[in-house]
């Protein structure tokens, strides 16, 4: 008997379990090929702007996705450095086979975890809740909680042209008996669907008609804990679709099953296919193309930007269509797979289904794409099942302080009709929730779950000594007329005649924080960079984070409203019909959760209101 199960060894799954395994939980993960565990299904990238923010929150509370990126990765960036902190983001292109293998010797280390390698087939259920799991060969393993996290396996079904099969992706089934199982169970399911481009060799391509894109000088760790250790860098290659491949798609849009009506599932609305993009954005005359090498012995290559469903013979000669792309040999078609989800209403914040209480499902399952959102619902789920079996409540990050926090609310209280991707802009505290800042937000909450080492806990509480003495030391400092006037002149920022605070000269919008911690060094004060970031980024966007300040606590005013658990709402006879089915569907824990439900009207949320305050006193 183990005391948590997880299902799937895929981004959720690898998370999940390990935060399991090393909140000291005996742990079995099953999954259906153990060489598989940590599979990239689509790209080998981790990060971007919204996902790198992702990816490193869940390094601060002490998962493990960025620190097995950083060990895999042939190419590392900050996107968007030109602009904003809000907005700047790691993105790490991966090896993608020493990705699987980092996160399987990073699984290896847990002693608390054991895995299996089978099919799950069937839930086992008793006394309205889930008992453990029963495996396609017949086994049978008890637990006192289980975690699903199965991907796009759920009745997965493959599209190249007209050909369809069964597949949880490319070279593996797809998992039927427990979709099946799901739905009599009286799961909610929902399809939908997503692709992925043909593969070509990094051999057949005239790279003179690509720009090269390579890896920043100083490989900026995605890691807050661990540089990165790269077994070498390879560039990216950048270039683009020709009016001959729109024509292609145009002249074969009926054998796309994306356009034939043979796939009805919504796919990501941002990650088209090439046909989405070509047919729905005619005005268009040419889309970006970005080859991305597979790994660092390998000339495979991955065509981002031409993910498509189309016959293979289509494909080629889409491929070849490209510029630097006429000889190209293709080594895997693209394809386009749909798959059962669970609208995530049916979940609480914490990630456990309302039907199973012992039940969570995390990552594509909930209709969610990509590897960071699965990685951070993993990360949630594996956390709460864990306190939920040491009596403990769940830990719920708001979406104020967290992009995790923000996933799952958004998850859990306006569902989603498409698979759901994060953005920087669905915050509203994007300056406050910056990449660079997820330690300082998150690491308490790591270490107080048991998962954040102390040491590392401790590194984040230095910083912070270390930024409140930067504070000190800029507002004590006068810097002369003559000292500053250089800096400011060099970048174009009116001279001054008066010597001013160090502290409020950092608020030139001009001056870039890295001519600031040069000059002041050369003044005598050297600080240490990652603090000084932080300072600069606080004195200088000082009133965006005073109003963002102001509309979090007017948040946790509104969250302190806590709504009763079993409350009936079909009874509340002051609410709507609409209004009490909507809450019925989400049954939010607190006002502020009730004021995002999509639709809810002003006077429901009054009639609330009423009603808490009414039973309050009762
Ligand atoms: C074709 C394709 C294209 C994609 N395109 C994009 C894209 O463009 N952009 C993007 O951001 N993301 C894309 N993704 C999504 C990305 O791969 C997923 O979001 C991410 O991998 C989800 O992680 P997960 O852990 O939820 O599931 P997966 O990584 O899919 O892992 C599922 C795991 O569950 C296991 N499993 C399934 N069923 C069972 C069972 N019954 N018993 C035991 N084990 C089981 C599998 O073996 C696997 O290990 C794509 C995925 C695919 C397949």
């Amino acid at each position: 008997m183990f005391e948590v199960i997880v299902v799937g060894g895929g981004h959720a799954g690898c998370e999940a379990a390990a935060a399991l395994a090393r909140m000291g939980l005996a742990t079995l993960m099953i999954t259906i090929d153990l060489d598989r565990i940590g599979e990239m299904s689509c790209n080998p990238a981790v990060g971007g702007i919204g996902k790198g923010h992702l990816t490193r929150e869940i390094d601060a509370l002490g998962g493990i996705q960025a620190r097995v990126t950083g060990r895999a990765g042939i190419q590392f960036r900050m996107l968007n450095r030109g602009k904003g902190p809000a907005v700047q983001a790691p993105r790490v292109q991966a090896d993608r086979e020493l990705f699987r293998i980092e996160m399987q010797r990073e699984l290896g280390t847990l002693e608390s975890l054991h895995l299996y390698q089978g099919m799950v087939a069937e839930l086992l259920v008793s006394g309205g809740d889930v008992t453990g799991v029963r495996t396609e060969d017949g086994n049978q393993f008890g637990a006192r909680a289980v975690v699903l996290a199965t991907g796009t396996f759920l009745d997965g079904l493959i599209h190249i042209g007209r050909h369809t099969r069964p597949a949880g992706r490319a070279g593996d089934p797809p998992s039927n008996q427990l979709a099946r199982q799901m739905r009599e169970l009286g799961f909610e399911s929902g399809r939908f669907k997503t692709g992925t481009p043909p593969r070509i060799d990094g051999r057949s391509v005239d790279f003179s008609r690509f720009e090269p894109q390579h890896s920043d000088p100083e490989r900026a760790s995605i890691s807050f804990w661990e540089e990165p250790r790269p077994p070498g860098t390879r560039p990216c290659w950048v270039g683009h679709t020709r009016t001959r491949t729109h024509e292609i798609v145009l002249d074969h849009e009926a054998d796309s099953p994306l356009y034939s009506g043979q796939i009805e599932a919504r796919g990501p609305r941002y990650c088209p296919s090439i046909e989405d993009k070509v047919i729905r954005f005619p005005q268009n005359p040419r889309h970006q193309v970005f080859l991305e090498p597979e790994g660092i012995h390998t000339t495979e290559l991955y065509v981002n930007g031409l993910s498509t469903s189309m016959p293979i013979g289509v494909q080629l000669s889409m491929l070849q269509s490209v510029d630097g792309l006429g000889q190209a040999r293709m080594t895997k078609p693209g394809y386009a797979i749909e798959y059962d989800y669970y609208p995530p209403h049916q979940l609480r914040a914490s990630l456990a289904t309302r039907l199973l209480p012992s039940l969570f499902l995390a990552g594509q399952i909930n209709g969610t794409t990509g590897y960071e959102e699965a990685a951070a619902q993993g990360l949630v789920a594996g956390i709460n099942a864990a306190r939920q079996l040491q009596g403990q409540p769940p830990l719920l990050l708001s979406r104020a302080e967290s992009y995790i926090g923000l996933l799952i609310d958004d998850l859990v209280t306006r569902g989603t009709d498409e698979p759901y991707r994060m953005f920087t802009s669905r915050s509203e505290y994007r300056l406050s929730l910056r990449q660079d800042n997820a330690d300082l937000r998150l690491a308490g909450y790591g270490h107080s779950v048991g998962l954040l080492p102390s040491d590392l806990y401790d590194r984040t509480q230095r910083k912070l000594e270390r930024i409140g003495e930067i504070k000190a030391c800029l507002t004590d400092t006068l810097l002369t007329a003559e000292q500053v006037n250089p800096v400011l002149e060099a970048w174009e920022s009116p001279a001054v005649d008066q010597p001013v605070r160090a502290l409020k000269i950092l608020k030139r919008p001009q001056v870039p924080c890295s001519a600031w911690l040069e000059a002041l060094s050369a003044f005598g004060h050297e600080f240490n960079q990652e603090s000084f970031v932080q300072v600069w980024v606080e004195c200088k966007y000082d009133g965006y984070l005073a109003r963002e300040e102001r509309k979090r606590l007017e948040l946790r005013r509104m969250e302190g409203a806590r709504l009763p658990d079993g409350i009936e709402y079909a009874e509340l006879m002051t609410v709507s019909l609409e209004g009490r089915e909507k809450l019925d569907r989400v049954r939010p824990v607190n006002l502020a959760q009730a004021a995002r439900i999509p639709g809810l009207r002003v006077s429901d949320l009054g009639a609330l209101v009423i009603e808490i305050a009414r039973r309050r006193s009762a």
